[in-house]
């Protein structure tokens, strides 16, 4: 008559049994549920396929003349903004086209570069940046930003409505400002006034210069 005991476990055990894989169930049941709503949520949105290319601007005043550049090592597609002439720090930096802010903040850490002391410690990442949500997937990016930015997430921007001054916060040498537009998670080749740029690769460095019609209407 050893052999119950040496089983170690208590004759309750057995009763415990059933609630435990109802609980299992009820689990299993939510999981699936959470599996369900994620698809119809995340996935779904996913596969839409993108709406058609906003009128994007240059994010700088209008009729200005700047530097966009790319350099090994930047990224696919990113374009960093120099001003031609005139002061780089604190020059505005514009809405690209009418949308919706979705970040306004920091994005690493911003390091010690400012316009007294041009050559301090550098930052992580962006710095402060904003992106704005154009609708039909399309989105904008600007980085390196001076001061916290001068819209809040959720607010709506006009096109050419000024989100912030142009600096040298976080990953940054000199004062400019980072750029990019993307359709869905993809970076895609920036376009301005219907125009390509013409940046699409970081394998090489490349330089030119461009006008910015990013004017008020005309009405
Ligand atoms: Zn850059």
């Amino acid at each position: 008559m050893l052999g119950p005991v040496t089983t170690g476990r208590p004759a309750r055990a057995r009763t415990h049994r059933r609630p435990r894989s109802r609980i299992l169930l009820v689990l299993l049941a939510l999981v699936a549920v959470a599996a369900v709503l994620g698809v119809a949520l995340v996935v779904v949105p996913m596969l839409r396929p993108a709406g058609p290319r906003p009128l994007f601007q240059m994010p700088v005043a209008c009729d200005e003349t700047w530097q966009l550049s790319t350099y090994p090592g930047h990224d696919d597609y990113d374009v960093d903004f120099f001003p031609i002439e005139g002061e780089a720090w604190g020059r505005p930096v514009l809405a690209s086209y009418a949308g919706t802010v979705t970040v306004a903040g920091i994005n690493g850490s911003l390091g010690g570069r400012t316009p007294e002391n041009p050559e301090g410690p550098r930052g992580r990442g962006g710095g402060y940046w904003v992106k704005i949500d154009h609708g039909g997937k399309w989105e904008t990016q600007y980085l390196h930003l001076l001061e916290p930015p001068l819209v809040a997430v959720g607010q709506k921007v006009a096109q050419g409505e000024q989100i912030g001054k142009l600096g040298s916060t976080g990953n940054s040498g000199a004062p400019h400002l980072h750029y990019e537009q993307r359709r869905g998670w993809e970076k895609v080749e920036t376009y301005f006034d219907g125009e390509p740029s013409g940046i699409t690769t970081d394998d090489r460095e490349q330089i030119l210069r461009r006008v910015s019609n990013n004017c008020p209407a005309v009405s």
